[in-house]
């Protein structure tokens, strides 16, 4: 630990202890000891990279038992060229014309109350979000009366750590229709890595389309995979940049590329995730978790919660909520406190909710003793 964040510290820049979770404005993963040799490994020799996308979004395809997969800059870019794909199709004059979609499909319908913040990630490719439903939900004969000859696709998000919306259409509902009308469905599934049987499970269902971000189990921060029917992963990856350089048809996927390493680094991530042993990661997290409790039980005024949550990628964390009549403290002046120690460290107070979310996710062996001793001082030490 002597050497912690001294690469930043050589630069003038200041590291942190991560105790908000996988979030991109901090670096949103720590790469698997796995995931880091086969990265160093494809190190060793060249290889055209349409191959390595084929050969490896096979093994993710099969390992997921899904039909097909392609690995991409993160699942923003899965959702890029997602849309691509639905809107050019594998129409090289159409793929070369995005995101102008003049003569092509470009409405990505989605419901009104599923709009999310990666949403605008569907619409780079010169797509256009347009909502179904309204504030209080959302009906069969809205979808319908949404669907048109310029319909692309429609977007569904999920995120299974929440309870179902009881006012939108479930997804069923929505593949359902849509298939009927000859319409695709495309999934932000980004999240969705556990328990195993929701991994890949949205295109299992019948979705055209489901995109996971890699940052969430180990792989570089920066990749994310597409999981689909042959159809549509074929058409991204004639939008992608493989496609631009391969195929020599400019799509706008070029910007949005990946290295080998970070192929390599995708397929040993999903590998490891599917053989992993959940149980010990998810022990380990609570332990991490109960252990900043033991730190702030029986202080007055403050009152702090196990989160019992284990769907998704970052299992378990501590919900803290300080009464600020009786400490004197809010539970943001503790957040914003927290960023001024030595050594820094982050948490938050997510939008739509009012107390401290801290998530374990980010913090190596032994942090969670400095983030306990760390509040606990802040607090009583006032
Ligand atoms: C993180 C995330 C994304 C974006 O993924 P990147 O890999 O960071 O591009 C999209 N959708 C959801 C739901 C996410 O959690």
């Amino acid at each position: 630990m002597s050497d912690w964040g001294s690469v930043y510290k050589s630069l003038g820049a200041t590291p942190v202890i991560n105790a908000t979770g996988s979030v991109t404005l901090l670096g949103g993963s720590t790469l698997a000891e796995e995931v880091k040799d086969a990265m160093e490994a494809a190190d060793s020799a060249y290889i055209p990279l349409s191959e390595l996308e084929q050969f490896a979004g096979q093994r993710i395809a099969d390992l997921l038992d899904v039909p097909a997969a392609y690995i991409t800059s993160g699942a923003g870019s899965a959702l890029t060229l997602g849309t691509a794909a639905f809107m050019a199709g594998i129409d090289d004059k159409k793929i070369e014309q995005l995101p102008d979609t003049r003569g092509m499909p470009n409405e990505i319908l989605i419901q009104k109350r599923q709009r999310y913040w990666y949403d605008r990630c569907l619409e780079f490719a010169g797509g256009k979000l347009v909502e179904f439903g309204d504030d209080s939900g959302t009906s069969v004969g809205d979808l319908e009366s949404a669907i048109s000859d310029q319909t692309a696709v429609i977007a569904y998000p999920v995120d299974e750590r929440n309870p179902v919306d009881p006012n939108i259409l479930s997804l069923e509902q929505v593949i359902e229709f849509s298939h009927e009308k000859n319409k695709p469905v495309m999934v932000d599934a980004a999240g969705q890595i556990y328990p195993l049987e929701n991994f890949g499970k949205y295109v299992r269902m019948g979705a055209d389309f489901q995109c996971i971000a890699a940052k969430y189990m180990g792989a570089p921060h920066s990749t994310g995979f597409a999981l689909g029917t042959s159809e549509v992963i074929e058409a991204i990856a004639r939008n992608s940049f493989v496609g631009y350089e391969t195929r020599r048809i400019r799509g706008i996927g070029r910007p949005q590329k990946v290295d080998r390493q970070e192929i390599i680094g995708v397929v040993s991530a999903v590998e490891r995730w599917v053989s992993l042993n959940h149980e010990s990661r998810l022990a380990y997290a609570e332990r991490q978790s109960t252990s900043i409790i033991e730190h702030l039980v029986n202080i007055p005024g403050v009152s702090v919660e196990l989160n019992t949550n284990i769907v998704g990628h970052q299992p378990f964390g501590v919900f803290i909520d300080i009464d600020e009549g009786i400490v004197g403290l809010s539970n943001e002046d503790l957040v914003a406190s927290l960023k001024q120690q030595d050594p820094s460290i982050w948490t938050r107070v997510p939008a739509g909710d009012t107390r401290i979310v801290l998530h374990v996710f980010g913090l190596s062996k032994g942090q969670e003793e400095i983030v306990g001793k760390t509040i606990r001082k802040l607090i009583t030490e006032r």
